[in-house]
């Protein structure tokens, strides 16, 4: 079979090619942080990971997950209920319910999984789920296995939501689910506005916060604490693998009810492994960090403003943004490589993304900012956006 399956990949592999979305690794030779080797042996800036607080290589998660390999061991070997859960895995889901201000929760190998996990076990025919066209596909992917109708909204589209809930009046239960922070635009989602709609056509919420939790919310616990809505959502998910220090595992939060449900009837939970111990040691260790200073949410969003206010200035076209990611618009595909292939010459890490990433003809380069970037590296930053879009014409 393999003889004719071949050619087939092949073809639809140059496919790809010739679309120019083929996607390859870039290879880093040091650990993750503000400045990272490449396999050339050069060191840039890195301004393109999800490090939002710097923690990815931060000494005390280190210490902790290396006190954890003696004390805890190296892996598991089991699923949860089976012989999986260690009281480090209790700790952790206790910290995420206190860090959210939720009942309970549960934790995953991943946020994917999280997602993937989440609606099959609530919901079923009956109901219905409303959803942001823009949401993850880890949410896509969930829905897909859930027998529940399917309404979807523009993003961030309050009247549209609104005629959906209109719609799932017909449904028994409705699950309203929305990222908290888009990862193309960096916007986060009107979630005051989400709210009143849910209580007016009497909704459940749902929030991935995997690119908000750490980072949205003078504190960073996210989008309902920036707008004053903590604990009155039904779920959150989130992924440890962003700003929570960057290594793997997701986790719900939310009802106690909810999650008791899902510890029954939540595939990827039951029939997948548990995270290593010491992945849950340096969680905790950041919970606990996180509890005790808001220092790096602080640092994270004057770097933010710093930065999108010089290059505003400089004249560049950035999308109001209040989270840590920032787009610098160009609108031309090409253009977004030259950009990116230039600012690497320059020292700095950056991606172009292009449709059907984003939509047509919305083209641009998508910054990261971090706790970890010291001011020195966002000047060298805005000036070598300065230098490479006088080059390239994005700015005069
Ligand atoms: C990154 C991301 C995920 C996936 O998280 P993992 O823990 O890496 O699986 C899910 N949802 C959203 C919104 C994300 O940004």
């Amino acid at each position: 079979m393999y003889t004719s399956f071949q050619p087939h990949l092949t073809q639809e592999l140059e496919a790809i090619k010739t679309a120019g979305l083929y996607k390859k690794e870039r290879i880093i030779t040091s650990a993750q942080q503000a400045v990272i080797k490449i396999s050339t042996g050069e060191e840039v800036l890195n301004f393109c990971a999800n490090n939002y607080l710097g923690l990815s290589n931060h000494p005390e998660l280190i210490k902790a997950a290396k006190e954890a390999l003696d004390t805890h061991g190296y892996g598991v070997s089991s699923v949860r209920f089976i012989c999986g859960t260690q009281d480090l895995h209790k700790e952790l889901e206790a910290e995420i319910s206190q860090f959210f201000g939720m009942e309970d929760s549960i934790l995953y190998a991943a946020c994917f999984d999280a997602n993937g996990g989440v609606f099959e076990p609530l919901l079923d025919e009956n109901d219905a789920i409303i959803s942001d066209a823009l949401n993850h596909a880890s949410i896509i992917d969930g829905v897909r296995l859930c027998k529940a109708q399917r309404y979807r909204y523009a993003n961030a589209h309050m009247e549209e939501l609104e005629n959906c809930l209109k719609l799932a009046q017909a449904q028994r239960f409705r699950l309203i689910v929305t990222d908290g922070v888009f990862s193309m635009d960096g916007n986060v989602a009107p979630l005051d506005k989400i709210y009143a709609l849910a209580q007016k056509y009497d909704a459940m919420i749902m929030i991935d916060e995997s690119h908000s939790a750490g980072v949205v919310g003078k504190t960073g616990r996210g989008t309902t604490e920036q707008f004053d809505l903590r604990g009155k959502v039904e779920i959150i998910t989130g992924t440890l693998g962003k700003a929570f220090g960057g290594a793997i595992g997701g986790f719900t939060t939310g009802k106690k009810e909810i999650i008791a449900m899902l510890r029954q009837r939540s595939r990827p939970y039951l029939f997948s492994n548990s995270i290593p111990p010491s992945v849950a040691a340096a969680g905790i260790k950041m919970f606990q960090m996180m509890a005790q200073t808001s220092a790096l949410q602080d640092k994270l969003h004057e770097n933010t403003a710093y930065f999108t206010e010089k290059m505003m200035a400089a004249g560049f076209d950035i999308k109001p943004t209040q989270s840590a990611i920032c787009a610098l618009m160009l609108y031309d595909a090409k253009l977004s490589q030259e950009m990116a292939a230039k600012m690497l010459e320059e020292g700095i890490y950056v991606i172009g993304f292009y449709y059907p990433v984003v939509p047509k003809g919305q083209a641009r380069i998508r910054i990261q900012i971090s706790a970890g970037h010291e001011r020195a590296h966002l000047d060298k930053a805005i000036a070598a956006f300065v230098k490479v879009g006088r080059e390239l014409k994005v700015i005069t």
